[in-house]
């Protein structure tokens, strides 16, 4: 079947609540990706950063092949030899106490308000259903009922309330919002060290670590979702080291199980994360052994392969590279690791139209919001690959 096929049945029998590049992928190795036709892309969007550690990592691959022949799934009804082995190698690899998993990253962070709101009713002392949540505009952390209630997204929420109380949102990057905003009823702040889905927002320099400290005079959590920015995509384990923030609560998934299955974890210390009793949080297929054998082969793979590394490495060059390209249209290349977003002026009419010209030449990147465009390819690419794309991406960039 051709592409136009492939399209017609998804348009005809899908629920039409993406917009895609009209390419149809059927197989993708590393860095690359194949479509139907047998045309070849660089993957410059890395499934939102899910697949940091290539596609089809081999490693990753064989570990989920063996574990599929053996047992799936159990349900924590029953215990398993796989999830107490990633507790283990997570704790050791990020240097968290505990963690709980599950599945989405949606999961995960509606996880970590739950937490949140325990710790304050159980140790803070808030009167109970009285708990408030700081989070901030222009924020993803997904599409629950509860997480879109404090989007500042219009089309994420305008049609989808009644919304859940118990949030309110100030502006990105100003710690004086957040220090105004701070109640006694104050469970939590939850940040993205940088916003991706934004359209890789970074805040000014120093505001992470202010954030932090108003949470630890206040008595109040931090919660950093790093389920984009964290697992090496930013040039570091989590991007909220950049400034040596440690949170209380991090939000991890996507490249938690390297594009091969949905996996996500809350991370914490004992004295957080040891708060939920049985029965007051689950999911059925949360931390199953299938889930757990491919995240610890992903953990393991951005460990050996000195992921973190290689994204710090790779990302300046492919940065200063791109910000060289003279073009009418660039309004601001930024970035931290392979994470780069670049900004086009409104007059350029908008990013769509450049990354349907990126697919032309071969680059897979995907538009956030109108006018960015996110260079975010798997971390094991290497400087050849990113030497291959530029003259690419500076020819698009050049178009009228
Ligand atoms: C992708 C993402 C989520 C949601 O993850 P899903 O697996 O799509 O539910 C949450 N927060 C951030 C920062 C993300 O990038």
């Amino acid at each position: 079947m051709k592409t136009q096929e492939y399209i017609q049945i998804e348009e005809q029998f899908g629920a039409h609540n993406y917009h895609p590049l009209d390419v149809v992928i059927e197989k993708a190795q590393g860095v690359w990706v194949y479509d139907v036709e047998g045309n070849k892309y660089l993957d410059c969007l890395s499934a939102y950063s899910a697949v940091n550690q290539g596609h089809v990592h081999p490693k990753i691959l064989a570990a989920m092949v063996e574990q599929a022949q053996k047992v799936t799934l159990t349900s924590r009804a029953f215990r398993n030899d796989q999830l107490p082995l990633l507790y283990k190698e997570l704790s050791e690899v990020t240097g968290y106490e505990m963690s709980l998993p599950m599945n989405s990253g949606a999961e995960a962070v509606e996880t970590a308000l739950k937490l949140a709101r325990k710790w304050a009713y159980t140790v803070k002392g808030v009167p109970r259903h009285q708990a408030e949540i700081i989070t901030v505009s222009g924020n993803f952390h997904g599409r629950t009922i509860s997480i879109v209630s404090f989007s500042t997204e219009p089309s994420y929420r305008d049609d989808f309330g009644p919304f859940t109380p118990g949030f309110l949102t100030v502006p990105y990057g100003d710690d004086k919002a957040i220090e105004s905003a701070i109640t006694p009823n104050t469970a939590a702040v939850m940040i993205e060290p940088i916003q991706g889905e934004a359209g890789v927002i970074i805040p000014p320099a120093g505001y992470l670590k202010k954030v932090a400290e108003l949470c630890k005079q206040n008595n109040v959590l931090l919660i950093a979702d790093e389920i984009q920015t964290g697992l090496c995509r930013t040039g570091k384990l989590f991007a909220s080291q950049h400034e040596d923030v440690r949170p209380d609560i991090v939000v991890i998934g996507k490249a938690l199980a390297g594009g091969f299955y949905p996996v996500s974890a809350v991370l914490a210390d004992a004295a957080i994360l040891g708060l939920f009793t049985p029965g007051e949080h689950g999911s059925t297929f949360g931390g199953n052994p299938l889930a757990a054998a491919v995240a610890r082969a992903a953990l393991k793979v951005l460990v050996d392969e000195k992921l973190a590394d290689r994204s710090a490495e790779l990302g300046t060059y492919f940065l200063d590279q791109l910000a060289e390209i003279p073009s009418k249209h660039v309004k601001e290349v930024r970035g931290r690791g392979l994470f780069i977003g670049v900004e086009l002026n409104e007059a350029s009419g908008g990013a769509r139209r450049f990354c349907e010209a990126l697919q032309k030449t071969g680059i897979l990147a995907k538009e956030t919001h109108n006018y960015v465009i996110r260079f975010a390819p798997p971390l094991v690419i290497d400087k050849e690959t990113i030497d291959w794309a530029l003259p690419r991406i500076r020819e698009v960039l050049q178009m009228q």
